[in-house]
């Protein structure tokens, strides 16, 4: 590597970071947002959950929802009642609800104290028409200023993506499932 190389790269380099410093000073904004977790491929709910972890790390009151639980206990939710932490209702750091109906929800998204809500794989009570999705989308645009929602699952509705903030979707590349691998404690559940 010659020195002209160096440089030029340095000089690159410190052209990228003040490009990254002067879009950090335009994001003024603070609010709570919608990040909607879609696609078919592995790590929506494993996503959903980290950021779970995260808002509890700086001391947050969180929620969830999970409209389909499998035939394993999630390693994730058995870590969180190991903790102490998973309850029902206002005094629950983690307000939490499986195979929930239409009230929890609502409860969560119009709770101010509930920094994050999450509502895994929600998409899937929409499409098989359990949920209506105005209802939904109204319940969200109503929800209080400060609260973060992360929604999971595959096939998410055209409005949803559209009213969401951020959205990744997350593409099956390939999955160890597909080459006959057995799901797997600590990997898929
Ligand atoms: P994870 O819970 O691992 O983050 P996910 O929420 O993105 O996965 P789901 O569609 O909810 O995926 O499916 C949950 C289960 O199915 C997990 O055990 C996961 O490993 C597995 N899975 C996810 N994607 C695929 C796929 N493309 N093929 C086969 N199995 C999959
Ligand atoms: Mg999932």
């Amino acid at each position: 590597m010659d020195l002209t190389f160096k440089q030029q790269h340095a000089e690159r380099m410190q052209d990228k970071k003040a490009q990254v410093q002067a879009a950090m000073a335009r994001a003024q904004v603070e609010r709570g947002i919608v990040v909607l977790l879609t696609g078919h491929g592995k790590g929506k709910t494993t996503s959903a959950f980290g950021m779970l972890y995260r808002a509890l790390g700086h001391g947050l009151r969180v929620g969830v929802v999970q409209f389909i639980t499998g035939t394993h206990a999630s390693g994730e939710v058995t870590f969180l009642q190991q903790q102490g932490l998973l309850g029902q209702g206002a005094r629950a750091q983690v307000d939490y609800h499986a195979m929930a109906t239409g009230c929890s929800w609502q409860r969560m998204l119009a709770d101010p104290s509930l920094r994050l809500v999450v509502l895994d794989e929600l998409t899937f009570m929409l499409q098989y028409g359990y949920l209506a999705l105005s209802e939904l989308l109204q319940a969200l645009e109503r929800r209080p200023a400060g609260q973060s929602v992360v929604i999971t699952g595959r096939s998410a509705p055209a409005p949803l993506l559209a009213l969401a903030d951020t959205v990744s979707e997350i593409a099956d590349t390939r999955h160890a499932f597909q080459a006959g691998v057995k799901a797997q404690a600590g990997v898929d559940f």
